[in-house]
């Protein structure tokens, strides 16, 4: 049997213990009367069997029984999980010294004291069974929240997987149009081809930042040691045009190995970095560096740049997905990569944030924890193209 208020018209079901059978009667009376379910316990041993058995919504404990104490029987109600949740409300008689300290450590949520009066120990106990409420309400909702973004998200990923096929099909096929006809065209049907070349380009991206996006999006990545020299020397490889486009000089720390996921992980340091690269100042020779910073419990990452800045009322809002700050016509994106960072950092139970300057320059910090297996540190090492 599972007992629960909404199961019918009781108000609650509530199990009182003590060990004197008048304060059972008087306290059972006065609840039943305003519409709880009852159940009496007389020792600790009864109270600890009858809750196991099916779970109140509250049990009113007194501090005072010869076999076994209040305190002892709330201990023990915590240390199960069938019966942990369930608010625990210690009866003290007044003229007894109620240790209050010993009542909360033990799992103790409130109390209320003999003799009786009604409409204290009824406010204390609507006000328990209403927290118990909102609280199991708001569980409920985030669980119904993450399953619907995980729903979401596997959503993203098949609608993006599907539409690649299609739309490489089509760009593929105005390739060719220019290259095989292009005596053939004139300059105006040229000009519609390579725009749709452009916008299928466009559109590729689009599509790979929403595929990455929702694959970090997918729960329990495996962990590895990974060394974050490694990732950066594979990161800097795959950004080798850009940064020899731009004359970016690169600098970094020696990077340390953490546990992490490897993918993942690149993704992260190619995003930032390759906004670091995208968003320079014309007018200074652009330099990022990735610095590295052994703190408490977490390495603490940084990729500086001295490039364009962004301006504070944006820095808020830059991890969200989509939220773009620069015109897409001078510096193209999709405004998925900032938001694919904080999933990764989040996986990997970190945090990241920015510091801006407008016209300075741009710091994206994160913290990943430490792993056991370190790389002991050597010289910073240069890149440049
Ligand atoms: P994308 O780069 O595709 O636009 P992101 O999510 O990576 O998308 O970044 C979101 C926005 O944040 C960018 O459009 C840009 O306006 C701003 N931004 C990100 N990194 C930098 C940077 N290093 N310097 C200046 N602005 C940046």
């Amino acid at each position: 049997m599972n007992r629960s208020s909404a199961d019918n018209q009781s108000k609650g079901d509530i199990l009182i213990v003590d060990d004197t059978p008048d304060n059972l009667r008087l306290l059972s009376a006065m609840l039943t009367k305003q519409g709880f379910e009852v159940r009496k316990a007389l020792n600790g041993w009864a109270a600890i069997a009858s809750a196991q058995a099916d779970a109140p919504d509250l049990i009113l404990l007194d501090i005072k029984m010869p076999e076994m104490e209040g305190y002892e029987v709330c201990q023990h109600l915590k240390a199960d999980t069938k019966t942990r949740d369930v608010p625990v409300i210690f009866i003290s008689a007044l003229d007894d010294v109620m240790d209050k300290v010993r009542a909360f450590a033990s799992g103790g949520i409130d109390y209320v004291t003999k003799p009786f009066q009604e409409a204290e120990v009824l406010a204390r106990i609507e006000n328990q069974l209403q927290i118990q409420r909102l609280q199991k309400q708001l569980i409920a909702q985030n669980e119904e929240l993450a399953r619907s973004n995980r729903e979401l998200e596997q959503f993203a990923y098949v609608v993006s997987h599907d539409l690649q096929q299609p739309l490489q099909s089509i760009t593929g096929f105005a390739k060719l149009l220019i290259l095989k006809y292009q005596n053939q065209l004139d300059p105006t049907a040229h000009d519609y081809l390579n725009r749709m070349v452009d916008s299928g380009g466009r559109m590729q991206r689009l599509i790979q930042d929403l595929l990455g996006y929702a694959q970090v999006g997918k729960p329990n990545p495996s962990f590895e040691p990974v060394n974050c020299q490694q990732v950066i020397e594979q990161v800097v490889e795959n950004l080798r045009s850009p940064i020899a486009e731009k004359n970016v000089t690169l600098s970094y720390d020696s990077l340390p190995t953490v546990l992490g996921n490897e993918i993942q992980l690149i993704q992260l340091f190619q995003n930032l970095l390759s906004n670091a690269i995208k968003f320079t100042n014309p007018d200074i020779p652009p330099h990022v560096r990735i610095s590295v910073a052994e703190q408490q419990q977490h390495y603490r990452f940084g990729i500086h740049d001295n490039g364009i800045g962004i301006d504070q009322q944006n820095l808020d809002r830059i991890f969200e997905a989509f939220h773009r700050v620069h015109s897409a016509q001078r510096y193209p994106g999709t405004g998925i990569g900032l938001a694919t960072c904080k999933k990764v950092v989040e996986n990997h139970r970190g945090q990241i944030w920015v510091e801006s300057e407008l016209n300075v320059g741009t710091t994206f910090y994160f913290t990943l924890a430490l792993s056991s297996i370190d790389n002991p540190p050597a010289n910073p090492k240069s890149a440049g193209p």
